[in-house]
């Protein structure tokens, strides 16, 4: 018998899935890490779970303390479900394009939300600079102290994977991996499950899968952080810019996906694995396929499933949402998608 002493606890140890018709369709075996079985639904749960209880081993935060982050969501959910379970609040703060659903789910773990217009990092009023400037606002006021998480610089965001994520992919393919794949938000995941699974052996093949307009794709193909033509409607990922945390990530090669290729993806999942994901497990298990084909067959690569797909219901699984980003619908929403089409 298992019990965990609380939710925090229960973060991590998810399973691996083995995706059949990604594997039918490459000779490889595609397995997929179900992030989205983590109690706040995401991957992003064990950066928070890292980034509060190494604050706490420092000292940083008090009980009754406030944690302040700016997140594209997952993070702050991840954050709320572990400061609610150990009595600190949370305050977060969030470009107005993302999801609704994340920002009701923040709002209902308890976050504090402040809402922004989605500017580009380079704009003093982007939500990375607004949270940063409000966290040292609140420190002065704050009797019992304020964490900025800082998922960006924060190394911790990458250890949570060196000392989870990656020890679990290790153990549960009992070593025998050929590959491992992720897209990148704030590289978190990438940098910490790389750097472990390299130092298990360094033949295993890193690579980064990347949507449209990021600059991890010429980051890590060419050496230079420029970010490619067009945009995507992932959300999560997307990092333009060189960070402290993207930095020690171990990469062999990178793959540029657009939303064409990667779409298609999440609704073969929906439709013949039972898998209702978001948008950037659609561009991870996209370009697991592309590195499966790079390494031929009978090869074992490993990718993550970062977050469930009622997080989408607005946008993903909208019709609506689609035809005005000129994606074409696809013929399962239409037979059994919710909203008229
Ligand atoms: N997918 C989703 C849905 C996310 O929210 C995030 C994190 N923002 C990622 C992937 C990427 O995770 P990381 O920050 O570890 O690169």
């Amino acid at each position: 018998m298992t019990i965990n002493n609380d939710v925090v606890q229960a973060i991590g140890n998810t399973p691996l899935i083995k995706l059949r018709h990604a594997s039918e369709a490459t000779g490889c075996t595609i397995l997929g890490k179900a992030e989205f079985m983590n109690p706040g639904q995401s991957v992003k749960d064990r950066a928070g779970k890292w980034m509060i209880l190494e604050a706490e081993k420092r000292g940083d935060l008090k009980p009754g303390g406030l944690v302040v982050e700016a997140t594209a969501g997952n993070t702050g959910i991840g954050l709320a479900v572990v400061a609610s379970a150990r009595g600190y609040r949370t305050l977060i703060v969030i470009p107005d394009t993302q999801s609704q659903e994340k920002k009701d789910m923040l709002r209902l773990c308890g976050a504090e939300l402040v809402e922004v217009p989605a500017l580009p990092f380079s704009n003093p009023n982007c939500y990375q600079h607004v949270g940063k400037r409000l966290a040292a606002q609140l420190r002065k006021t704050e009797p019992n102290g304020v964490l900025f998480g800082d998922q960006w610089n924060n190394l911790d965001n990458a250890k949570a994977h060196y000392e989870s994520t990656g020890p679990e992919i290790w153990r549960d393919t009992g070593g025998k991996i050929d590959g491992f794949i992720c897209s990148v938000g704030t590289g978190g995941t990438l940098a910490g499950t790389s750097r472990y699974l390299k130092e298990k052996n360094k033949g295993i093949t890193i690579a980064c899968a990347d949507p449209h307009g990021a600059a991890m794709y010429e980051l890590f193909k060419n050496g230079t952080a420029k970010s490619t033509p067009g945009g995507s409607i992932s959300e999560g990922i997307g990092l333009g810019r060189v960070t402290p945390v993207i930095e020690t990530a171990k990469v062999d090669t990178a793959f540029l996906i657009p939303d064409e290729e990667w779409v298609p993806v999440i609704y073969d999942l929906l439709e013949h694995e039972g898998l209702c994901l978001g948008g950037s497990t659609g561009v991870n298990v996209a370009g697991a396929i592309r590195l499966a084909r790079q390494l031929g067959p009978g090869k074992t690569i490993v990718t993550i499933l970062c977050d469930s797909g009622n997080r989408y219901q607005s946008k993903l699984f909208n019709p609506e949402f689609m035809r005005s980003k000129n994606l074409p619908v696809p013929a399962w929403l239409e037979k059994h998608g919710k909203i008229d089409v």
